[in-house]
């Protein structure tokens, strides 16, 4: 089972990824988190996103799409993955469809959290006050808000033609959310996650 969580930033995708994991064992991709490590680990990459992540805007296609293919690599034996803040462009979107289909695996459905933009500001200017995230302070917090509805909004029909997009009220109470969520994914199977196949299941077919 492979889930996109959909939304703009601090929608609640990264609390519901979290319950994710411990309930069901799926793995967590957050592009998000992952450029964090990098920056605390001052890699080269870490320098090199940095700017561009404390200016609100989208680090390169390029750079993302390796970050979740070389997750995809580790991880042969997931029972599943969650993709947070990942796709966010449809070259992002067609990039992890290749990528997937080339393990023979899909995203299986598309969570969108949907959440108002005046409700996402107050959120974000408590957690700028609670966890000091550079990028969550308003100025760059509006542009990350206007990246989302210019880049990744776009997404929507991409994934809605595919049939696969459900839409939950992000703005209800966490736990609310959780099972508005969990209806989701068990109508999509069990929500538990199909084995990857075999390299000749993959080869043959099956
Ligand atoms: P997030 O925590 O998901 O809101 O991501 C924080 C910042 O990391 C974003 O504002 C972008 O600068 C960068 N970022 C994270 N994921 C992506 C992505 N999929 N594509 C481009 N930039 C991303």
């Amino acid at each position: 089972m492979n889930l996109v969580l959909f939304g703009p930033p601090a929608a609640g995708k990264g609390t519901q990824a979290k319950r994710l994991v411990e309930e069901r064992g799926l793995i967590q991709l957050s592009t998000g988190d992952m450029l964090r490590a990098a920056r605390a680990a001052g890699t080269e990459l870490g320098q090199q996103v940095a700017e561009i992540m404390d200016t609100g805007q989208l680090v390169s296609d390029e750079i993302v799409i390796a970050l979740i293919e070389e997750q995809l690599e580790n991880n042969p034996n997931a029972a599943g993955f969650i993709f947070d803040g990942f796709p966010r462009t449809v070259a992002q979107a067609e990039a992890l469809d290749a990528s997937l289909k080339a393990r023979g695996q899909k995203v299986d459905c598309v969570v969108r959290l949907c959440v108002e933009d005046e409700s996402i500001m107050t959120r974000i200017t408590k957690r700028f006050e609670e966890q000091g995230r550079t990028d969550d302070n308003p100025a760059t917090f509006k542009k990350r808000l206007d990246a989302y509805h210019k880049n990744t909004a776009p997404l929507l029909p991409y994934y809605s033609a595919q049939g696969k997009l459900t839409e939950v009220n992000g703005m209800a109470d966490i736990e609310t959310v959780a099972g508005a969520v969990a209806r989701v994914l068990d109508t999509h199977g069990n929500g538990k996650a199909e084995k990857p196949k075999s390299f000749w299941a993959r080869l043959f077919g099956g």
